[in-house]
């Protein structure tokens, strides 16, 4: 036995600290939720730094999401007693993608002050892609199109290696030629997609070997976080890299594969092997973060998945309390119970910080927001409906935009006519051509056109002001904080006062998220920082530091724990999601199942589970049957817990069924506490088979939930 090493390695067990200490040659840390995989890579770091094999800029990193490389930063600063500075490739691989890709830009026909097109903008420039191609956007739609190039990127194919058969699925097998003419337009455009931040750098490394051989010598260790969710673009810039110096060390857990949909692929963990020969794996069993009859429920329902690697699992802390599964009449009920439980808690002195609600779809966060709000009750909102992709904060970063790359067309299109200027379509039409004819920018072309009396009148003259108020605005980039910069575009171009006009309901809020958004520029060192940051922020988390409880998607929380984790919206239709059965069918299960085991393994102390028998989607009432994932807990690790007395009191209390649109009968068992009852007397029902979706699927949203029915669910 070795001398107990330096403090950082005094808390780890064998297995972990075999694979901190295995430096050099490939590693694969295979293991379960929980069992400390992010801390062995974190500590892993600290190790290679503090035995000076590697200077911080030496070390690439990659973490799935920015707030998750936030934390592994300041992790190892702790762990080495001082700041981890100068780690300039720690982040995720959008990030480090964007910093390849400018560095050399000029390789792949970019300039390096490329800007980067969120989907709002990517499916805006299909849009102009088809219809400049006479291709009826009704009937192919643009949306569809960008879903396939997504493909397409993810598996790292460009426009020539698409599949003949895949390219045949859109707009009569012109789908390759459209991906091709929207990658010209990029280019044209001096900008790129998500995709590409992956793609280009690909491009390079095979295209100019001298470059890939300067990674190669730069980054002697390189650390993958969540490694079963890479897509085969991501693998292939791993493998790209990790020819040099072999160390490559990734972490994953094949039942946490949640990003199948995006095009993550499982077989990454297998083929690891196959394209490293001699790599050592690593596999743990000890989860320390959740108590046992937690990791139990986990434990049991994600058995039911096949093809699974199958690790083991052992809890480390005593059994803990149940998981607990209650049942609630709606959805507004499903918020009022579980926000009472969180006062409860807290009164008790547990921290919010410590609580999340961890919800299947995006839709059913505005919920616990509001009831939130009416409680007092701090919360911030991680990902799910962004703050950034609000109208009223696009066109505010539009403006940002244009004035810091006025190559920018899409953001000078958005917000020429907004607000209205009286420069129309045919305004813009004319920039457009002069643009294209003269090879300038918009704003250039709009000037030419100004200066040489092509645009007439009260256009001519609204024009101008803009024009000149981008030169000034751009002129004050370098001379005036970028806060105050922001102010005096909003201010200037009349875009506040847009709103303040504004007679809707909806006004006062985009005012104050205008205000929001100046805020939230102030820890950026300028206007540049800020409008990257933007656009690679996909956990935009808001708000101070203050105690609050974290409301967040099940995808956005992975990798993730909090000692209460409240899991609302068990119900088929929902979780599973109906989307994913249409869409994969039994992988498509799978998949959800994956997340249900995300979701629970997320806790530390306790787990709540809860379904609603109602559920308003979108302003239309729907009925719903509990989750099938309820039936595959184990008895033995489960408390089905008797449903509030608020909503027990039948009809009474203001419930009437006239609140529902579609008026189902009222039966004097909605309360049941539990789907076991309902298995009880309704037998066959609590295994809601096919059947179940006899509604068939509505689109609400932009999400697929069953419209099932509660008369074949035996709430009755
Ligand atoms: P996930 O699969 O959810 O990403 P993980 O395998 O990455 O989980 P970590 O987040 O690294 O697990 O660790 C889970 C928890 O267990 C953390 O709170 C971590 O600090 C703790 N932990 C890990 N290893 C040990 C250990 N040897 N002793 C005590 N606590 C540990
Ligand atoms: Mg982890």
């Amino acid at each position: 036995l070795r001398a107990a090493g330096p403090d950082y390695l005094a808390g780890l067990n064998p297995e972990q600290r075999e694979a901190v200490e295995t430096l050099d040659g490939p590693l694969l840390v295979l293991a379960g939720a929980g069992t400390g995989k992010t801390r062995v890579l974190t500590t892993r770091i600290a190790h290679i730094l503090a035995l000076g094999r590697a200077r911080p800029f030496e070390i690439l990193a990659v973490t799935f999401t920015n707030k998750a490389a936030r934390e592994m930063r300041e992790r190892v600063g702790k762990l080495l007693g001082q700041a981890a500075e100068g780690m300039q490739w720690l982040g995720t691989f959008h990030s480090i993608g964007t910093r390849i890709l400018r560095r050399h830009a000029e390789l792949v026909g970019l300039q390096s002050s490329f800007t980067i097109l969120d989907t709002d903008d990517q499916i805006r420039l299909i849009k102009q892609v088809l219809s400049a191609e006479n291709i009826d956007d009704k009937r192919w739609p643009a949306r569809q199109l960008a879903f396939a190039i997504d493909g397409w990127k993810n598996r790292a194919l460009g426009p020539k290696d698409v599949p003949a058969g895949e390219a045949q699925a859109f707009a009569a097998g012109r789908g390759a030629e459209l991906y091709g003419i929207y990658q010209a337009r990029l280019k044209q455009l001096n900008a790129v997609d998500f995709g590409d931040l992956l793609l280009g750098p690909i491009r390079i490394f095979r295209d100019h070997p001298d470059v890939l051989e300067q990674y190669h010598r730069r980054f002697r260790f390189m650390l993958v976080d969540e490694y079963q969710d890479t897509n085969v673009a991501q693998y292939l810039w791993l493998r790209l890299l990790a020819q040099g110096s072999k160390n490559l060390a990734c972490v994953g857990d094949d039942d946490q594969s949640i990003y199948g949909w995006r095009g993550a692929e499982v077989e990454n963990i297998l083929r690891f092997e196959r394209d490293f020969p001699g790599a050592k794996v690593v596999r743990l069993e000890r989860n320390y973060r959740s108590t046992g009859h937690i990791l139990n429920a986990a434990s049991h329902l994600i058995a039911k998945n096949e093809g699974r690697l199958g690790k083991t699992l052992r809890p480390q802390t005593e059994l803990g309390e149940k998981v607990t599964v209650a049942g609630s009449w709606d959805s507004g009920e499903e918020a009022r119970a579980i926000g009472d439980e969180i006062e409860a808690l807290q009164s008790k002195g547990h921290k919010l910080d410590d609580m999340a609600i961890l919800v299947r779809a995006s839709f059913q966060m505005r919920e616990f927001e509001e009831r939130f709000i009416t409680l007092g009750l701090p919360y911030r909102v991680i990902g799910g409906p962004r703050f950034y992709e609000r109208a009223e904060i696009r066109d505010a970063m539009a403006y940002l935009r244009v004035v810091a790359s006025p190559a920018d067309a899409l953001a000078f299109e958005r917000i020429v006519n907004v607000p209205k200027r009286g420069l129309g379509d045919a305004a813009l039409k004319l920039i457009n051509e002069r643009a294209r004819a003269d090879e300038v920018t918009l704003p250039e072309a709009a000037r030419r056109l100004c200066d040489a009396g092509e645009m007439k009148g009260k256009a001519r003259a609204a024009l101008k002001d803009l024009i000149l108020s981008f030169d000034r605005w751009s002129g004050l980039i370098d001379k005036t904080p970028h806060t105050e910069l922001a102010e005096i575009i909003l201010e200037e171009s009349g875009y506040t006062d847009m709103w303040a006009k504004d007679r809707t309901a909806e006004a006062q809020g985009r005012l104050e998220n205008l205000k929001e958004l100046v805020r939230s520029m102030e820890p950026f060192e300028n206007l540049r920082g800020f409008l990257e940051h933007v656009s690679l922020v996909m956990d935009a988390d808001r708000g101070p530091s203050e105690d609050a409880v974290t409301i967040m998607t099940l995808h956005g929380a992975k990798g993730l724990e909090f000692d209460t984790v409240f899991l609302p919206g068990w119900e088929e239709g929902l979780f599973p999601h109906q989307r994913s059965l249409d869409e994969s069918g039994r992988a498509g299960l799978e998949e959800e199942r994956r997340l249900a085991y995300v979701g629970l393994t997320r806790a530390r102390r306790r787990a709540k589970i809860w379904f609603a028998s109602n559920r308003r989607v979108h302003g239309m009432w729907q009925s719903s049957i509990p989750s099938r994932f309820l039936d595959e807990l184990p008895e033995a690790d489960v408390d089905v817990v008797e449903a509030p007395a608020t909503f027990g009191g039948g009809m009474g209390g203001g419930y009437g069924p006239s609140r529902f649109d579609n008026a189902q009968p009222f039966s004097s068992t909605y309360a049941t506490p539990g789907w076991r009852r309902a298995q009880e007397r309704g037998g066959a029902t609590a295994s809601p088979g096919p059947g179940a979706r006899r509604g068939g699927p509505m689109t609400i949203e932009g999400e697929l939930v069953a419209s099932s029915s509660a008369k074949s669910a035996g709430f009755k």
